[in-house]
């Protein structure tokens, strides 16, 4: 599985990503410093076990994420050294970094605050495209077959984005998306609106938690009545939750 080095130095943002990565199954590395992660990244490339990929904020200790990036294209150009994909982590009131991000050399962007659910697409993109490709196998037992996830009658395709019922296509919002996918990767076990929240609204969506019964209820026209099922369990006082074996 590959092993990602997350540069971040807000602490509280870190620890949910790494959480979220190592329950992905990835190996996990972080640092809040922008020297000590130039460091890491430069070592671990000439050692046996080299970055698969970096996140990188730009605003950091030490050197800054731009600077960062810069010093290992050196690097890369220099000694021949092929360095890992790396996605920055841009400010929402950092768009002229963005585009210096981009042109410097990283993959990808994401600007903050983000829906775990889509950074964690744009790393398996950045991973498949540098040669990390995910087994595709199928887990008889979840459902899943890569990035295809099962459930009765319905399909959803997470490389596509796309949500069919026996072959019907169901138009969805991103954040209706998100829910689905969320629901169905955590399928048995009860999610509490929190923790749905910060899947499909961001790690910190400041709003009302109630969006989540919505998302539900628009979910449950699209879904439920539409094919005659019951899909979305709501567990009173908890949550919500799609058990494999529920009619
Ligand atoms: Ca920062």
């Amino acid at each position: 599985m590959a092993k990602i080095l997350i540069v971040e130095d807000e602490e509280k943002l870190a620890r949910f990503i790494e959480l979220e990565l190592i329950h992905e199954g990835y190996t996990v590395e972080k640092t809040g410093n922008g020297l000590s992660a130039y460091e890491a990244v430069s070592s671990a490339v000439v050692s046996e076990e080299p970055f698969d990929l970096v996140l990188l904020d730009i605003m950091l200790p030490g050197i800054n994420g731009m600077e960062v990036l810069r010093r290992l294209k050196i690097l890369e150009k220099d000694q021949a050294h092929t360095i890992p994909p790396v996605i920055m982590l841009t400010a929402r009131d950092q768009v002229m970094d963005k585009v210096a991000g981009l042109d410097a050399g990283a993959v990808d962007y994401m600007t903050k605050p983000f829906a775990i659910e889509e950074l964690l697409a744009r790393i398996r993109v950045a991973l498949k495209l540098h040669g990390h490709e995910k087994e595709d196998a199928q887990d008889p037992v979840s459902g899943r077959s890569g990035e295809l996830l099962t459930w009765k009658g319905l399909t959803l395709d997470k490389n596509k984005h796309r949500v069919t019922y026996g072959g019907t296509d169901i138009p969805l919002s991103n954040r209706e998306f998100q829910m689905l996918l969320t629901l169905l990767e955590n399928r048995d076990i009860v999610l509490s609106r929190d923790v749905l929240l910060s899947k499909v609204c961001g790690y910190d969506y400041i709003g009302e938690t109630n969006i989540i019964d919505v998302y539900v209820r628009y979910l449950r026209t699209k879904i439920d009545e539409a094919f005659g099922v019951k899909m979305i369990q709501t567990v009173r006082g908890v949550g919500y939750v799609i058990y494999s074996d529920s009619d």
